[in-house]
């Protein structure tokens, strides 16, 4: 029998758990852990709450969760309940799929005034991860500014432009939806260090934009290429430039304005002990399509602003890790002998779920390829430490039960009203936090 560990109940983990099971059917036993009492990782807290269509890919994730051999161990903490090593000793091989959670920071003067918020909070914010549940970002200004040119980017100015009727059928939590309802954010640019050639939108999530009942997007069809210059673009590029170019040149007037700024590199974020406006340094580009500086600056107000520039997976105390790259240092998956990352952990922040797929089934390869450890006895030991340590231990089980009472909490025509703090899922289940 082979055990096996994952930290991180998100796509990569269980599309890692699934490929185990495939390989090794009864000859494996996978504890899935996490440190919340809810699986899913990127699909509840990051996917964008009006994109259910995506979310449905947690379906596929439950198949996997109701089988013999996987277990899912809610509300524990590697590094606080167990460690990594008393897991090693535990398990034949240990698996880090514990993300990206972490913004990267926008290193520039200002960047840390209040009104400057990162898109891990900011999205976590309106999808009711218990870490920023009670962010409250300023919502009170007319303008809001966005950097980045990514679908995270997307999201945001999205979630930041749509009705409340436009919110139907999601599942934003009530407290963001709230928000959005008063907020008087009218004018939201989008921040571009190159151009629209640069963008990492995908035609789906831009085409959206083209779509909202009170907000349009606007471009300048000065910042763009001669347009022959689409044809060597790869086809998905080539869609979303397409969607830009019928922006800029279509034009449509609605209350609220999306404005993409390319060559706009921000510089510097200024404010009388909150933001205010961003200092944008015009760009150009160099021979390898890098954004170079030209000197020449401008303001635009905000005092919203979320860096959309992309995350970071936290370090743990004696795991090799890239700093450069923000991820675990690692060959093909594997970071040590017995010891192995997948998804955003392994490759950073880039690709979609599906992305997480192929990852999962590279490392349950190698995974079934090495030896076993000696006297490993996986679960048993884990529920003894656990047990000792006093962890309030969430089973699958009590996590479709706490599922149920989100879906019984939902608000007219919305799937679930998700719990926002821990003790408030604990509590659904009795058990205390
Ligand atoms: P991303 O796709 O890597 O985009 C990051 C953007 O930030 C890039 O435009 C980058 O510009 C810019 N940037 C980085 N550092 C910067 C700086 N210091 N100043 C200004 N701009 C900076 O990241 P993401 O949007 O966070 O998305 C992460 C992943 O999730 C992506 O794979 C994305 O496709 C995926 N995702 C998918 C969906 C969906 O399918 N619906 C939704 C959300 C996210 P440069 O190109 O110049 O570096």
């Amino acid at each position: 029998m082979r055990h096996v560990a994952i930290v991180g109940s998100g796509p990569a983990g269980y599309y890692t758990a699934e490929a185990l099971q495939k390989k090794l059917g009864e000859d494996v036993r996978i504890d899935i852990i996490d440190r919340l009492p809810v699986p899913y990782g990127l699909i509840r807290f990051g996917v964008a709450p009006d994109h259910q269509s995506i979310k449905a890919v947690s379906r596929r994730y439950e198949g996997v969760a109701l089988t013999e051999n996987v277990r899912f161990v809610g509300n524990v903490t590697v590094g606080e309940h167990v460690s990594i090593a008393e897991l090693q000793d535990l398990y034949d091989a240990v698996v880090l799929a514990t993300g990206a959670p972490n913004d990267r920071p926008l290193e520039i003067p200002g960047g840390d005034l209040p009104g400057v918020i990162g898109s891990a909070a900011f999205v976590g914010w309106y999808n009711g991860h218990p870490d920023f549940a009670d962010l409250d970002p300023p919502l009170d200004g007319p303008n809001a500014a966005i950097i980045g040119n990514g679908n995270v980017a997307l999201d945001v100015a999205r979630i930041l432009s749509k009705t409340t009727e436009e919110f139907a059928g999601s599942d934003i939590v009530g407290h963001a939806l709230a928000a959005l309802e008063t907020s008087a954010v009218r004018h939201i640019t989008i921040l571009g260090r190159r151009g629209p050639h640069q963008i990492a939108m995908t035609p789906k999530e831009l085409g959206e934009l083209g779509h909202l009942a009170n907000a349009a997007p606007r471009l300048d069809p000065a910042d763009f290429p001669p347009e022959g210059d689409d044809a060597l673009l790869e086809p998905g590029m080539r869609k979303s430039v397409t969607h830009l170019r019928s922006f800029a040149n279509d034009p449509v007037a609605k209350p609220k304005t999306i404005d993409f700024d390319f060559f706009a590199m921000p510089v510097a974020i200024e404010g009388d002990g909150r933001a205010e406006r961003v200092v944008v340094e015009k760009t150009r580009l160099d021979e390898q399509l890098r954004s170079v500086g030209t000197g020449e600056t401008y303001t635009i107000d905000a005092s919203l602003i979320v860096t959309c520039i992309g995350y970071q997976t936290p370090p743990i105390e004696g795991v090799p890790y890239e700093h450069g790259r923000g991820r675990f240092a690692n060959d093909s998956g594997r970071i040590l002998p017995h010891l192995y990352c997948v998804g955003w952990a392994r490759r950073g922040p880039t690709g979609t779920i599906g992305t997480n797929r192929p990852d999962g089934y590279e490392v349950a390869d190698q995974i079934v390829g090495e030896a076993m450890g000696a006297n490993r006895v996986g679960r048993s030991g884990l529920d003894t430490l656990l047990a000792s340590r006093r962890a309030n231990v969430v089973t699958f089980r009590d996590w479709q039960r706490i599922e149920a009472a989100e879906i019984g909490n939902a608000r007219e025509g919305a799937p679930r009203e998700k719990f926002t703090d821990i003790a408030a899922m604990m509590s659904a289940i009795g058990l205390p936090d």
